[in-house]
């Protein structure tokens, strides 16, 4: 007589082997699920995650697999710890009819990019304005900032095809909790990333390739009816009776629906949106300093530390600390650290500087660096002005500029001066650093106000003692403002147009919902799957 069996799918975390072994992941699972490895018909692998706390260090999976098991056994294995049934998320956006009304799209950005090719989905096609240059041209007028210090306002390292992700890491870890960013990385392996971003715990893909990808994937949404026009910067909009009808770029551009996607560096759009009648609200965000270290240091020191050999494949170490600093009661944390990576200036204005950071998808720079940054909450502005947050971004980043005596060159300081009462050593006895154009000796004690500086001080003391020379082996540099917008353009939750302008759809970074490439490709998709031009 044939056994009857029934096929489940099902989810299970914490599957576990040394990194050191090849992995027999369906005889792992079997054995979790207590079934024979022949029962196990497929599996795939939803997140890996490396664990190098105990003396042994695993390879972490967290697995769907499709299993044949007695229709009685069902309920005993579903319940073991770990395991749950798998429900797929359908990410098919519905179609709607094609509509005649014109859908514009401001910025080519994560979240511009991802709301057109939802809405293409769709089967809308809209228009794309972008104010920089294409990729190929964009890294030209890059090199040559970093390089010469010349300086495009248009085409720069947060502006051009792609956004303030094209000259990144690329890192594509987040906090926020959406099925939707299956799609997204789905849609990154589409156009020319690694399928290793699929399941890693911390996927990253590196400018070099990212440039390769968006560009891939203009051209697709290209093929696909979108249309682009680069170097086309919006200056108004066209309203009637609080309604957009069009915007104003080299003509005026009629528009039932306009996709805001400008990011959070485009500060003269938010500047316009407020005297079009858009509102908006203070948000919490954080400022700093970025830190860079010698990658063997910090290797050495992350590694050993956990008395490991240095196995290449936890290369190159990272690290992320956080400190609560009970005086003032702010947070400190490192953000956006880049392994292997460099620090980089950005600017999209002639007298301001702030840092970021970047890496190619090899991380084989010799340095590694991070933002540390404090919290700034919308109770540290006194008035209930919107616009403080965006304000204080900008003075910090003026003064940086001037720190650094112009031409971009970065303001930096050992980070032994930076955290000593002592007067700071005018030099940095040689010490290499990845910045280009070059970096200007400074007090960036003065640079920051007290209640940044302060907090940010006592939280790299208190790092020293986790990570051993982190004080010793730092640099300093000024300064870090961008880790996300400081305020919110307010918008109805359902339909995402903004409240006090109907057809506006404020989305991404700059929007104030969204924080990194993921999370503003998410918020783009969502906002163009939930897209009505009757709403609002
Ligand atoms: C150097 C650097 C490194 C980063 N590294 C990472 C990382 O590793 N991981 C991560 O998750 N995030 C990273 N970020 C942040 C990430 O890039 C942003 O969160 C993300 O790009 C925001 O996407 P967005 O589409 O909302 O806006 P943006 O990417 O800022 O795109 C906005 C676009 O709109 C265009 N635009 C603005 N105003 C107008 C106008 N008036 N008319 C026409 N076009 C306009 C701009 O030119 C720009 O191209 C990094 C940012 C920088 C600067």
């Amino acid at each position: 007589m044939v056994e009857e069996k029934t096929t489940i799918v099902l989810k299970i975390t914490d599957v576990r082997h040394p990194v050191s072994k090849e992995p027999d992941l369906p005889l792992l699972v079997a054995r979790r699920l207590g079934v024979a490895r022949a029962d196990v018909q497929s599996i795939k692998i939803l997140r890996r995650a490396t664990d190098a706390r105990q003396r042994r260090i695993d390879y972490v999976y967290t697995i769907t697999a499709a299993v044949t098991v007695p229709p009685e056994k069902t309920q005993e294995i579903e319940h073991r710890p770990g395991v749950s049934v798998h429900q797929d998320y359908e990410t098919a956006p519905q179609i709607i009819a094609r509509s005649a009304d014109p859908v514009v799209i401001i910025g080519a950005g994560p979240a511009g990019l991802f709301a057109a090719l939802t809405l293409v989905r769709r089967g809308i096609r809209p228009l794309v304005l972008e104010q920089g240059e294409r990729i190929s041209l964009r890294i030209r007028r890059v090199e040559q900032f970093w390089s010469q210090g010349i300086l495009h306002p248009l085409s720069n390292v947060v502006y051009g095809e792609g956004g303030a992700g094209t000259f990144s890491d690329g890192k594509l870890t987040t906090r926020i909790k959406s099925p939707l960013k299956e799609d997204v990385l789905r849609t990154f392996v589409h156009y020319g990333a690694s399928s290793d971003i699929l399941y890693d715990a911390r996927p990253h893909i590196g400018t070099d390739r990212l440039r390769i990808i968006i560009a891939a994937m203009v051209d697709d949404l290209q093929r696909q009816g979108v249309e682009f026009r680069f170097n086309t910067q919006v200056n108004d909009f066209i309203l009637h009776n609080g309604t957009v009808c069009g915007v104003v770029a080299n003509d005026d551009i009629p528009a039932r629906s306009v996709f805001v996607a400008t990011g959070h560096s485009a500060r003269d759009m938010y500047r316009i949106l407020r005297i079009r009648g858009a509102t908006f609200q203070r948000k919490n965000f954080a400022v700093g300093l970025r830190i860079e270290h010698p990658q063997e240091f910090i290797n050495q020191a992350i590694i050993q530390r956990k008395r490991h050999r240095c196995d290449p494949r936890l290369l190159p170490a990272s690290y992320a600390v956080t400190y609560h600093d009970e005086p003032s009661g702010r947070g400190v944390y490192s953000f956006c650290m880049c392994p292997g990576g460099t620090v980089i200036g950005c600017a999209e204005e002639d007298d301001i500087l702030c840092t970021n950071g970047m890496s190619t998808s090899q991380r084989n720079t010799p340095w590694a660096n991070a933002a540390i940054v404090v919290t700034v909450n919308t109770h540290d502005f006194k008035g209930v002005d919107p616009f403080s947050g965006l304000e204080m971004q900008t003075m910090l980043e003026h003064q940086a500029y001037t720190f650094g005596g112009g031409g971009f060159k970065a303001p930096a300081q050992l980070a032994r001066d930076f955290v000593s009462d002592a007067a700071s050593s005018p030099s940095f006895e040689n010490k290499p650093c990845s910045y280009r154009p070059g970096i200007t000796p400074a007090d960036l004690r003065i640079l920051l106000p007290v209640w940044i500086r302060e907090p940010l001080q006592r939280a790299i003391i208190a790092f020293d003692k986790k990570i051993p020379g982190f004080i010793h082996e730092g640099l300093m540099l000024g300064v870090e403002t961008r880790t996300s917008a400081p305020l919110r353009i307010m918008r109805d939750p359902v339909s995402f147009h903004a409240i006090g302008i109907r057809g506006l759809i404020p989305i991404g970074e700059g929007s104030g919902y969204a924080g990194g490439i993921m999370s503003s490709a998410v918020d783009g998709i969502q906002a163009a799957r939930s897209f009505d031009h009757n709403a609002g």
